[in-house]
């Protein structure tokens, strides 16, 4: 497994760049909140993506019917953590199966569009990077997906 000092607030404008084209052809308003300062973790750079990736493609089918809709990519520092947040204002996640979107194959989606995989294999990953993937519902609508990882004070 690969071990570099990643910039969070690249990785995320990485995974952004793939979705330019649906973003754009959604009317998917992006918002970016982050510091100015680089917020450095150690891990491999293709598996942060990868989640980053699940959570953004995730967000952009909830959003589907969504008039207005809006992705936030948030990237913060706190206690020697840094948190990355993918938030939209879709119809958020069903109470009843907040317990279960992580386990393999769990999907609300039509036969053929989702496998259920997205979110457990997410979730291996942070893990694995030592870090952890979690889910909640926004108070103002809409699904927040956080990471967090250790920060990586080295790189500096
Ligand atoms: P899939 O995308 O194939 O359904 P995932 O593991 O990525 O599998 O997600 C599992 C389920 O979690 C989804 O089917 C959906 O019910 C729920 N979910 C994931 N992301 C969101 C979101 N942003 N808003 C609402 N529900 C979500
Ligand atoms: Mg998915």
């Amino acid at each position: 497994e690969r071990q570099e000092t990643i910039s969070v607030q690249a990785c995320i404008e990485y995974a952004l760049r793939l979705f330019h084209s649906r973003l754009r052809d959604g009317n998917v308003r992006v918002e970016q909140q982050w510091p100015d300062e680089t917020l450095w973790v150690t891990g491999d750079l293709v598996r942060l993506e990868q989640v980053l990736v699940n959570l953004i493609s995730n967000a952009l089918h909830a959003m589907k019917e969504t008039p207005a809709s809006q992705l936030t990519l948030s990237a913060a520092l706190a206690q020697q953590q840094v948190t990355i947040s993918v938030m939209d204002n879709g119809p958020g996640i069903d109470d009843a199966h907040l317990a279960q979107i992580f386990e393999p194959f769990f999907t609300t989606k039509a036969p053929g569009s989702g496998l259920g995989l997205g979110l457990s294999i997410s979730s291996r990953i942070m893990d694995d990077l030592g870090g952890k993937l979690q889910a909640k519902n926004r108070d103002t609508g809409g699904a927040c997906f956080t990471i967090s990882l250790p920060f990586s004070p080295l790189a500096h």
